[in-house]
């Protein structure tokens, strides 16, 4: 399979926790996936030679992780695209040794995503405060919670604020009501509809991606709309700095 991603605005993706996601609040025993996950559907359609994989279990992959190294060429890279690393389910050695291995591998821009910024918050700032890093050397890691909705941007965006980083960023996808955010420390924000069929999908109303646009603009927040309400917004803007695409070519 290509290592190439399908998420438009980054090069790449590993998945060091393999596919799979208990989802936020959920357990191994007592799973709470979220009714739109779009990393499940297609978990389904691909089955690979995983078991767990396939079932959608988070598990150990680390070889994903030597990727990295092999990739000389600087890309810009997703991190566990497939689940999510700061689920409270993950081992806590896990965030601390993928944090070292993108530390390590400067060549690359880094993105990560949490529907749990709080104990991404933690195992950021421990590691920071264990390797003594500073804070020059993380302008190539971006560190971002997903919101969909009010609630979310209310608790998520605050507990992103307690990161000693100078790259935040929202995932709004899918975005499924109108949403006021506080957009101090956050530094790009994506939109994003729900994918697939699934029953009960929202269908943003326009306005609502409009109104979240003006917001970036008045903040002076760049902002990128992902797949088909970018038909409607065709606004595709990236941080500053930031090439369309890290690596054009295979
Ligand atoms: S947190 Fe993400 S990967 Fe996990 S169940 Fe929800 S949508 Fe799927
Ligand atoms: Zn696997």
């Amino acid at each position: 399979m290509s290592d190439r991603s399908k998420i438009d605005y980054i090069d790449a993706s590993i998945n060091p926790l393999g596919w799979g996601c208990f989802g936020p609040g959920g357990t191994d025993r007592e799973p709470k996936r979220c009714e739109y996950c779009y990393a499940q559907t297609i978990a389904k359609r691909h089955l690979r030679k995983c078991r767990n994989c396939n079932e959608f279990v988070p598990h150990w992959h680390p070889e994903e992780l030597e990727k990295l190294s092999h990739w000389k060429k600087p890309r810009r890279i997703f991190v566990e695209s497939m689940g999510d690393l700061f689920g409270d389910w993950v081992t806590s050695s896990i965030p601390f040794e993928v944090l070292r291995q993108t530390f390590y591998n400067r060549q690359h821009t880094y993105l990560f995503l949490t529907k749990n910024p709080k104990r991404m918050v933690r195992e950021v700032n421990e590691f920071f405060f264990e390797y003594d890093t500073p804070r020059w050397e993380t302008t190539r890691h971006w560190f971002g919670t997903t919101i969909t909705n009010q609630a979310d941007a209310f608790q998520r965006i605050s507990e992103l604020w307690k990161l000693h980083s100078p790259n935040g960023w929202l995932s709004i996808e899918p975005l499924l009501g109108p949403i006021y955010l506080r957009l101090a420390g956050i530094n790009w924000v994506v939109i994003g509809a729900e994918t697939g069929n699934r029953k009960g999908k929202v269908n943003p109303d326009p306005e609502w991606v409009k109104d979240i646009i003006e917001q970036c603009r008045a903040a002076g927040v760049p902002v990128f709309v992902k797949g088909k309400i970018a038909e409607r917004f065709p606004v595709q803007e990236y941080p500053e700095g930031w090439r369309q695409r890290e690596w054009a070519g295979r």
